[in-house]
């Protein structure tokens, strides 16, 4: 039988009515003649009440403790959904990540997919088990011990999965009904995408369109798998949503595909260390070890021999990157005058493959953002995207603006 992965994110899982319109979906391909491969979300809302939970009684978490408690939202609903089919005589069962097993590395909160034997699910749907229900986002460490696969996570599993299983398809069901130009949520012009290369949906995710996690992108990338976006809420279940595929077999497409955005960015800067060799390279090892995403850094130019580094991290990791530079000030040589954290940022980028044969669309971003009064604080380029960091407040009008000026309401 021909095996269909398909992913039912947190709203489209919310309640058991929402349980129940997902499982007559999967019912819907079970009549086709496919096996399923189901992969479910937490209910809505729940993987963020459970992180609240840990936070509160220890910011400093232990990562495996974290997992365990952040990874049961999705073994609720993954039984749920199980039972859900019974009532609807498909017959299913459900699995948490450690029984199939899904086999990680062991960094724990943001874990890699490493391996994924069939043979169990497999032998199932030998037997007549048309559905198998998987807990999206967990998976067991080398060590045995209970791991998440990041915010978003479960988009990687129903990608991985396809891949194992050489699925014909993956099929991302949630609360849009595709790929965007833009986040619809904050720009009502926003244009559902039929197709998007994986390039630009790579970049389109790693920049903050939460809609795929980027980890999923790139998998299916490279495994060739057939990733589809749709809408778990429209009536029609054929409604063909969004397919994420291969460059070439995108005929025609504006110089910029999109606009993401990340809102919870700060800017923080380092001001006057010494301008010598190892000075860069002490300071972001330093960020590094202590677990700091940086993202942008530009260097100012130096008088007296002295210069400014700023860069760019996650919000809520300004403090531990605030902590770690503070213990190395004056030792090997960093001396600093201060840390200058400016909080209220947010990165705005445009993406599209155009750019690389296309000149002038970081001018024109720029000047559209001027024309609306918003300065640019830092800005990073790639072959085939432009982010800058602005002020937060202006966030979604910058989104819009450029969504405008670029007329991406428009097919190219
Ligand atoms: P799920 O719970 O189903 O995984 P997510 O909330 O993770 O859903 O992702 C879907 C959301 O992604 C949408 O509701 C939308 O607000 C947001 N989003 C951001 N950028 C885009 C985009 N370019 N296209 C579609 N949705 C986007
Ligand atoms: N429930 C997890 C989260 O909210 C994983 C997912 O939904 O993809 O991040
Ligand atoms: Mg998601």
């Amino acid at each position: 039988m021909p095996v269909l992965v398909m992913k039912f994110g947190g709203t489209s899982v919310a309640n058991l009515d929402r349980i129940r319109r997902a499982a007559k979906r999967v019912g819907v391909e079970v009549a086709k003649g496919y096996d399923v491969i189901v992969i479910v979300s937490a209910m809505s809302g729940k993987t963020n009440e459970l992180v609240g939970w840990v936070n509160e009684t220890s910011p400093l978490s232990d990562a495996r403790e974290y997992d365990a408690v952040v990874s049961s939202g999705e073994n609720v609903t993954a039984g749920l959904m199980a039972l859900t089919l019974q009532e609807m005589d498909v017959p299913a069962r459900s699995w948490q990540g450690w029984q199939v097993p899904v086999k990680t590395n062991g960094a724990h909160s943001a874990a890699r997919i490493e391996e994924i034997p069939t043979d169990n699910i497999t032998a199932k749907f030998g037997e007549g088990m048309k559905v198998a229900v998987v807990a999206g986002f967990q998976g067991i460490s080398p060590e045995g011990r209970i791991t998440t696969l990041g915010r978003g996570g479960s988009d990687t599993t129903a990608v991985a999965f396809a891949a194992a299983f050489d699925a014909e398809r993956c099929d991302i069901y949630t609360d849009v009904d595709g790929v965007y130009t833009t986040d619809p949520r904050i720009c009502e012009k926003a244009r559902k995408l039929d197709k998007i290369s994986f390039e630009e949906m790579l970049e389109l995710a790693s920049l903050g369109a939460k809609v795929l996690q980027t980890r999923s992108v790139e998998l299916a990338m490279r495994y060739k798998v057939k990733l589809r976006v749709l809408s778990s809420f429209e009536e029609q279940s054929d409604a063909a949503g969004t397919l994420v595929c291969d460059e070439e077999e995108i005929m025609e497409s504006n110089v910029v595909a999109g606009v993401a955005y990340s809102r919870d960015e700060s800017k923080v800067t380092v001001m006057s260390v010494a301008d010598r060799p190892g000075i860069a390279a002490k300071i972001f090892t330093t960020l590094s070890d202590a677990g700091v995403n940086v993202d942008m850094i530009v260097q100012n130019i130096s008088e007296d021999g002295r210069t400014d580094m700023t860069f760019s991290c996650p919000q809520d990791q300004v403090a531990r990157a605030e902590n770690a530079l503070g213990a190395i000030k004056g030792d090997g040589g960093l001396n600093f005058a201060e840390l200058v954290v400016d909080p209220g940022v947010a990165k705005v980028s445009v993406v599209g493959i155009g750019m690389r044969s296309q000149s002038g669309v970081a001018a024109k971003m720029f000047r559209v953002l001027s024309d609306e009064g918003i300065n640019i604080k830092v800005i990073t380029t790639s072959e085939i995207k432009i982010s800058v960091l602005i002020d937060r407040k202006y966030m979604e009008l910058a989104v819009q603006a450029l969504h405008d000026a670029f007329e991406l309401d428009k097919v190219a």
